[in-house]
């Protein structure tokens, strides 16, 4: 592609997911063309498979944490530009492929996330009983994917959690929520109406390292000390022997430092006599779920870990001859998320991710960039960090792609058909039922209109028909 000029036509940039990494990049692109001497015009669609954005923000974040959603404000101003069109319930690969897109746009950005589980690999997995946190998440969520999903809180007393990330946290907080706690949130109807029957009374966090390498993040752990209905149960002896191997790693980072003292203060505070407990456990690693007399999960086998160094200088679980059964009826795994791959799109299958080089997405076989093709977010670095982490990688991939605008990088896409009328065309015969911002807004004002009698911030819908009908204005 050619330098190109002020006069030039406007540079079109499709976006695939509608999460914060989507939106970021939307935003960046329409914000900063035209300044800083990038002297172009940016046009962005964005291509959602659901009628609804937000990705995570909507269907991730726990809804007793509504301060953190609120971000999407800053998504609803730039879905405002001029420059930016929203096309909902299209899918990636099934209403339109990589190569139609290709002819109709300068650039296309995948920004499709992590949306799958990663499993724990050991016997009895599949027993009723026992979920990925990633559905349990969706579920509670109001998410169209998990709204069928059957959590039976009413058969077991505890429920384990696998994983020491914020994930693990969020779903252990879930499930020992005070009615009172979890009235003004926008968690989805039926989750309320399961959550209430509850009979789950104890949560183990098992971590299969220790405290000073928990992924947890310290406001996140600092809430757990302050639930209305549940103790937070630290064994002291445990702790030290977690603590016994030193990880100079862990020590110089603060967020570790930090969890380490907030544990401590947990492990020497006497229980408060709530009727719930969050009790959090290390060096435990699940190898086996096994079934009750009526084949749903009734406990979970684990090997205690010793802590080693690994070559790379850190500490990696290493089991020890150590047995022990936790009797549970639920199981949630929460060791991460993974992504998933895009029809014609190169994939990394075993870092889960697009191959790129800082957001350039690159050809598996030369490992030279694609032309015109970006990733973004959590497929582009794996599922790490924070909403806010978005922001900054977002920069870094419409960087590249300011860059090769202007051809001191690989260079643009060269659409043969670069008319916004014409894919909105192709996209509506393809996917009559296609979602525009306006038919989202209309879902946005129902939902909110909903939660307003019960002071809820909204009453999410959970199955497509429902939203689509909304979106029609047919409500
Ligand atoms: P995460 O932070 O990467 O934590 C995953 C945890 O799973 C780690 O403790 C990891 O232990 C453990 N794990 C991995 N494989 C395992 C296995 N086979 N057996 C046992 N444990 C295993 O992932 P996440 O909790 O899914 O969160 C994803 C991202 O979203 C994170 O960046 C998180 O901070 C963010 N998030 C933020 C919030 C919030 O800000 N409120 C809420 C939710 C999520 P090792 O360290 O030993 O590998």
């Amino acid at each position: 592609m050619s330098a190109r000029t002020d006069t030039d036509s406007p540079i079109r940039i499709a976006v695939i997911g509608s999460g914060p990494a989507g939106f970021y990049a939307a935003g960046h692109l329409l914000k900063d063309s035209g300044a800083g001497g990038h002297s172009v015009n940016f046009e962005v669609d964005m291509i959602e498979r659901l009628p609804t954005p937000w990705g995570l923000v909507r269907s991730g974040v726990a809804p007793d944490h509504p301060k953190i959603k609120s971000v999407t404000r800053i998504y609803e101003k730039t879905a405002a530009h001029p420059r930016f069109r929203f096309f909902g319930n299209v899918v990636f690969g099934e209403h339109v492929s990589r190569e139609e897109l290709l002819s109709h746009y300068h650039a296309i950005v995948y920004a499709t996330g992590t949306p799958v589980d990663r499993p724990l690999g050991i016997p009895g997995e599949d027993l009723p009983g026992s979920h990925a946190a990633t559905d349990f998440v969706g579920w509670y969520n109001g998410h169209p994917d998990h709204t069928d999903l059957e959590v039976d809180l009413r058969s077991a007393e505890r429920a384990v959690v696998i994983g020491n990330g914020n994930v693990a946290i969020d779903v252990a907080r879930m499930l020992v929520l005070a009615p009172a706690e979890l009235a003004p949130t926008d968690t989805a109807d039926h989750a309320l109406e399961v959550l209430a029957e509850s009979r789950v009374s104890e949560v183990v966090i098992v971590g299969r390292r220790g405290p000073a390498q928990a992924a947890f993040t310290n406001p996140e752990l600092l809430e757990l000390g302050e639930l209305a209905d549940a103790d937070v149960i630290v064994d002291p002896a445990e702790l030290d022997r977690a603590l016994a191997v030193h990880d100079s790693g862990a020590e110089e980072n603060i967020t570790s430092r930090r969890n380490v003292e907030i544990l401590r203060s947990y492990a020497e505070r006497p229980p408060a006599g709530h009727i719930k407990r969050i009790v959090l456990r290390f060096l435990l690693s699940p190898i086996s779920l096994i079934p009750d007399e009526h084949g749903r999960l009734g406990a979970v086998e684990l090997v205690r870990n010793e802590l080693v160094f690994a070559p790379d200088g850190g500490l990696r679980a290493s089991p020890t001859e150590g047995r022990e059964t936790i009797p549970a009826g639920l199981l949630f795994r929460a060791i991460g998320y993974r992504g998933i791959p895009l029809p014609g799109v190169p994939f990394d299958s075993r870092g889960g991710v697009i191959p790129n080089d800082g957001g350039r997405v690159l050809d598996p076989d030369g490992g030279v960039p694609l032309r015109g093709e970006y990733a973004v977010g959590w497929i582009k670095r794996g599922p790490s960090g924070v909403i806010g982490t978005n922001k900054k990688d977002a920069q870094e991939t419409v960087d590249a792609i300011f860059a090769d605008a202007h051809t001191d990088g690989g260079g643009l896409n060269v659409p043969t058909r670069a008319e916004g009328a014409e894919i909105e065309r192709l996209l509506r015969e393809r996917q009559p039922e296609l979602v525009s911002y306006d038919g989202w807004a209309s879902i946005d004002r129902h939902e909110r209109a909903l939660g307003e009698s019960s002071g809820r911030p909204r009453v999410k819908l959970t199955r497509i028909e429902e939203m689509l009908r909304v979106a029609a204005g047919e409500n």
